[in-house]
């Protein structure tokens, strides 16, 4: 960590969860400064960006990753994606997605978001652009015509740094977006998701399964030493008595939802829950302010984009900035712009997550049999599972240079 802020920086970055340290390595990589300022030390558990959930990235965010200069300390860390199988309970039809159908060594990789922010600190402490600040809390934001100001709580009092653009990465919540009167759609799916670690008696082989129940998906990921991520979505009103299960009692009612394809659940790891809320910034930025991550947007994590679609934005905005004569890069195009790029991808994303989610909840009987027709038929029709394919690597969607497989 930098001893002192200086009293003024070209970009200053609030949050240093996955976003916010993600986009401070994008700049670094286009020689742009930036200070970031993060509630909480890399190292405290309490750290709630960086905790004990999962992240599953899409090869385009592995692409973006290896760009920033992170990739083969990631992948020493991560489990890739070989294999994908999607099926909903108590039906036989289900489709299955092959890296090498695609001509792919992996579709994407499963991180544990702690390891990821290791992975990320270690990058950041190398790099003599970031000037990083934890922990340090941003209390107030202002802002003119030209320059943006910040009052930050640090351990020798308050102090105020100047920036021409301030990048809002601070989560979901985001008390400083709301001061901006941003004002965000929000959704609550009335779920929440049901995160741990969990052992299997056969291995996994790389295989991510993604299961559609009669309470929400259910989705077991391939994890480094053969565990598997699990994230299951269950009624809000339901969690607390899934909590409060027996290691083997939550075992069996896993086996019962999952079913048999890896063998009985043979180790459960700790249990966290997080609400499955939607939420959408109507703007992407205001005056010399621009959100990103899940202060721009979080989304229901079906299918597994939200991460994916920051690591986009943090391409897009750190190659805007990088086109920047001078160093004016909150002026009002830049961030325009920026907007105007991420507009269709960050629609469409949102779009499909819902629809997915809505869809597989929907336990009206014509209902689930066009869903298990849906299933089938993509099995056998290779157009539309290559298409299927380009989507969960991320590249259906539109992306910028850093995502790009030649770059
Ligand atoms: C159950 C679950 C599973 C998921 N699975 C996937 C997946 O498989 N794939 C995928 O792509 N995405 C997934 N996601 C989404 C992914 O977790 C989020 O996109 C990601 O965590 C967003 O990170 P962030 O940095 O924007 O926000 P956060 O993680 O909320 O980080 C915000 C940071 O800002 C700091 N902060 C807040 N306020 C201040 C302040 N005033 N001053 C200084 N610092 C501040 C906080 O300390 C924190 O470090 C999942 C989400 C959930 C809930």
């Amino acid at each position: 960590m930098t001893a002192k802020p200086n009293n003024t920086y070209p970009v200053v970055i609030v949050g240093g969860g996955m976003a916010g340290a993600s986009l401070s390595l994008a700049l670094a990589r286009q020689g742009i400064a930036c200070a970031v300022f993060e509630a909480y030390a890399a190292n405290m558990p309490s750290q709630p960006s960086f905790d004990d959930r999962t992240v599953a990235l899409s090869a385009a965010s592995l692409n973006i990753l290896r760009n920033l200069g992170v990739g083969d300390d990631f992948m020493r860390v991560a489990e890739p994606i070989k294999h994908i199988h999607v099926s909903e309970q108590s039906h036989i039809g289900f489709t299955r997605l092959k890296a090498k159908d695609h001509g792919m060594e992996q579709l994407g990789a499963v991180v544990e978001n702690w390891q990821l922010g290791k992975v990320l600190h270690k990058n950041i402490e190398q790099q003599a652009l970031i000037d990083w600040f934890a922990p340090t809390k941003v209390l107030q934001l202002e802002q003119d015509s030209d320059k943006a100001q910040l009052t930050i709580e640090t351990s020798d009092g308050e102090v105020t740094v100047e920036a021409s653009l301030v990048v809002l990465a601070d989560g979901a919540r985001s008390p400083l977006r709301n001061s901006l009167h941003i004002e965000s759609d929000i959704r609550d799916f009335g779920t929440s998701a049901i995160v741990c670690n969990v052992a299997t008696q056969q291995a996994h082989q790389g295989c991510a399964y993604e299961r559609f129940t009669a309470d929400g998906p259910l989705a077991m990921l391939p994890l480094t030493h053969n565990r598997m991520a699990l994230v299951w979505s269950k009624p809000n009103d339901e969690v607390e008595s899934y909590l409060a299960l027996s290691e083997q009692e939550f075992a069996t009612a896993l086996e019962n939802d999952f079913g048999a394809r890896l063998g009985r659940i043979t180790k459960v790891g700790k249990r966290f829950t997080f609400p499955l809320i939607q939420q959408q910034a109507e703007t992407l930025f205001r005056g010399r302010c621009v959100v990103i991550g899940n202060a721009a947007q979080s989304l229901h994590p079906i299918a597994g984009q939200g991460f994916n679609l920051g690591l986009r934005d943090i391409a897009y905005l750190s190659q805007c900035l990088a086109a920047v004569e001078g160093d004016d890069y909150g002026a009002y195009q830049v961030l325009r712009d920026y907007e105007h790029k991420r507009h269709a991808d960050r629609s469409k994303t949102v779009w499909i997550t819902e629809s997915l989610a809505r869809l597989f909840a929907n336990s009206w009987a014509p209902m689930s049999i066009s869903r298990n027709l849906m299933l089938k038929a993509l099995d056998i029709m290779p157009v539309a599972k290559d298409f299927f394919a380009q989507q969960a690597m991320g590249f259906n969607f539109q992306n910028s240079k850093l995502a790009a497989n030649d770059e």
